[in-house]
């Protein structure tokens, strides 16, 4: 069994930069990757608004940069998942799924969250060639062009309104024949010239070809009725699913599933944080869970020193 300073669950930008802060602070630090290491920003082709690199950076290259930076000042990273964790008493108790097991004076979520998915065929295989969950990363690659958004809420309202800064066209298509999305956003929507809204309507495939996407089959929910719409991208606005199963009935979560913290990023449990999407219902953008991931490790720098002197 190994004793650890600091355990963080999950490798995304805001696990990352706290394992950075963390090892660099001389405490003994693992960073356990789980399955997707990088995070989401891994299924972004290109990050064009992370500051300090003016010619955007690949997903996946910013990621290996990342793991680099937190090996280089000794965090020991593991390619497995946390499956059980007993937050019940100091140090906490970790294994993984290979059946690792670890004591940890400190905890550090952050496991990140997934967009909801559409679950139809063809959508997988167009995740990065046409459909997209970030408008904040890929509307400018449909500077002049056609996309559609699948969504009522906030999220699919506000993204909408941002993409019309860079497409002459976007098709917002919702199951309802109401937004869910708060009045002052739906009336925004409503009166711009370039959105044009599909009531009433689901998206039941996702058309492409080899080269990318190319368009939708919609299915009218009222008359039952199957169309084509051929169009340069898709965006899925249809909700965030944070990744805290594990933590369940344990840390204190809000009613989306979302990790409770104070501002200093502290959980329910003393000794626990979190960082990163995990906590985050409103920015979720890569140097905002970088930003919190530093506040984290801070925070777990500081309440050990505190114990310790
Ligand atoms: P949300 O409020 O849960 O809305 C999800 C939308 O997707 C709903 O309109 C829902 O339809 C639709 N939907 C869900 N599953 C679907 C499916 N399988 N197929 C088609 N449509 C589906 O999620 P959100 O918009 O991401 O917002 C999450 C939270 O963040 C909310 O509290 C929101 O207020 C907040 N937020 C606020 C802002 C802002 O204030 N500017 C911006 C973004 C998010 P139904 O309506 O029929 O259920």
């Amino acid at each position: 069994m190994k004793k650890i300073d600091v355990g963080i669950i999950g490798g995304g930008p805001a696990g990352y930069t706290a394992a950075i802060y963390a090892s660099r602070a001389n405490l003994s630090t693992v960073l356990f990757l789980g399955t997707q290491p990088g995070g989401q920003i891994t299924l972004t082709n290109d990050l064009e608004n992370f500051p300090g690199f003016p010619e955007g950076i690949g997903g996946l290259e910013l990621a290996e940069k990342l793991e680099k930076q937190s090996v280089k000042f000794g965090t020991e990273t593991v390619y497995d998942k946390v499956e059980s964790i007993n937050f019940s008493e100091r140090p906490f108790y970790l294994k993984t799924t290979a059946g690792d097991e670890y004591l940890a004076e400190t905890v550090i979520v952050s496991t990140g969250s997934g967009s909801r998915m559409l679950g139809v065929p063809g959508e997988t295989e167009s995740i990065g060639k046409g459909v997209s969950t970030c408008a904040t990363c890929d509307a400018f690659f449909y500077r002049g062009k056609h996309a559609l958004v699948v969504g009522g809420g906030d999220s699919a309202l506000d993204e909408s309104l941002y993409l019309t800064r860079f497409v002459s066209k976007l098709t917002l298509i919702h199951r309802r024949e109401k937004f869910r999305g708060s009045p002052i956003l739906q009336n925004r929507v409503l009166n711009n010239d370039k959105i044009e809204v599909v009531w009433n309507s689901v998206v039941e495939e996702v058309l492409h070809n080899p080269g990318g996407f190319t368009g939708v089959k919609l299915k009218n929910l009222i008359s039952g009725a199957e169309s084509t719409l051929t169009a340069d991208g898709l965006f899925v606005f249809i909700g965030h699913i944070p990744n805290t199963d594990l933590f369940r009935g344990v840390l204190t979560l809000d009613d989306h599933g979302y990790i409770v913290t104070d501002r200093n990023l502290h959980t329910n449990i003393p000794g626990v944080f979190a960082a990163g999407d995990v906590q985050d219902p409103v920015y979720r953008q890569a140097i905002t869970a970088a930003g919190t991931g530093s506040m984290a490790a801070l925070e777990a720098y500081r309440f050990l020193e505190h114990e310790r002197n």
